[in-house]
């Protein structure tokens, strides 16, 4: 029996996450496939229920289905409660689904490959408060870091998500406006500065000012497609450390493999299966 996990959206332009788990599938012998369901909304409770059958081994979940998914799991993780993002599920032996999240620790493990140290005692600065802000914020405060200051356009979502994580960790936390001179000032203390906005995919610019920060710092965006944003090359021409987001999709998706067959390590062949997408700045589905 081929089992199936199949990836909940609308729309899906890409198909980077099939790629990756398909490879990873291939090289693990696994008799599986990664599907692209791109559903209207009153089709996702169905499809989550067929899910509960035994052929599956669990859902990918991308915009705008993580609430409604989180609401028709049977559980879900402490975790992906705090964050309020359900972009995993996994069928259990008993046919339940157990939803979870991958972007917070995926995230924490790239960026502490492009940071070089641990995020403990780290002071970041994180441009964003929508979705992937609030995996940031999560996997930042909960491993240890100092200081998290939250910049957003719309500065009362920036002031939700500090509210939301104000208990997790014993870092500070401050929110405020991405315009607001407070934003400027906590780069210049800076260890990491992670844009977590859609700047830089859907419109260019840049929502952090490079030449604020220390010399010792590094740049995160979690944009993957284009590979290289105007922020990325600012700080790279800058000499400092730099990373875009293809690192996270890979550790986020190898976690999440990990969760359904019990088979670690395939970050490596899920790195290599997607690199021709993503060096292909028009790769999409
Ligand atoms: P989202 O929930 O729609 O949030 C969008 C964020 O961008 C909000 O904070 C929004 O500010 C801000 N924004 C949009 N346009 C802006 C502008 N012109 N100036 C300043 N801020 C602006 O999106 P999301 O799901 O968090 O995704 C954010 C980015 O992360 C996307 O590029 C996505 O591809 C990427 N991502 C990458 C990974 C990965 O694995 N690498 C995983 C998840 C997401 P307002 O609140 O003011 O509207």
């Amino acid at each position: 029996m081929t089992q199936r996990i199949a990836l909940i959206g609308k729309p899906l332009r890409r198909r980077h996450s099939q790629v990756m788990h398909d490879a990873a599938f291939a090289a693990a012998g696994i008799d599986a496939r990664y599907e692209l369901l791109e559903l209207e909304a009153d089709a996702v409770e169905g499809a989550v229920n067929e899910a509960r059958g035994p052929d599956w081994l669990g859902l990918q979940v991308t915009a705008p289905y993580k609430r409604l998914v989180a609401g028709l799991c049977d559980l879900v993780e402490a975790d992906a409660a705090t964050i309020g993002a359900v972009n995993s599920v996994a069928r259990t032996a008993t046919g339940d689904l157990l939803g979870f999240n991958t972007d917070a620790p995926g995230f924490r493990a790239a960026v502490e490959l492009a940071m070089g140290r641990p995020l403990a005692g780290v002071d970041v600065v994180v441009a964003g408060a929508g979705g992937a802000a609030h995996a940031v914020v999560f996997a930042c405060l909960s491993a240890g870091a100092g200081r998290v200051t939250i910049g957003n356009r719309t500065v009362s979502f920036a002031r939700e998500l500090a509210k939301r994580f104000v208990d997790i960790g014993a870092g500070s936390i401050t929110a405020v406006a991405l315009r607001d001179p407070a934003f400027a000032a906590a780069l210049r203390s800076a260890d990491l500065a992670v844009n977590a906005t859609t700047v830089g995919m859907l419109e260019s610019g840049s929502t952090i000012e490079v030449e604020q920060l220390p010399a010792g710092a590094t740049v995160f965006d979690l944009v993957y497609v284009p590979p290289e944003t105007p922020l990325l090359l600012a700080a790279r021409a800058r000499g400092l450390r730099a990373a875009n987001g293809s690192e996270m999709l890979i550790q986020q998706a190898a976690i999440a493999f990990e969760r359904w067959t019990s088979v670690s390590g395939m970050a490596g062949v899920m790195r290599a299966a997607v690199a021709p997408l993503l060096v292909d700045a028009s790769a999409r589905a």
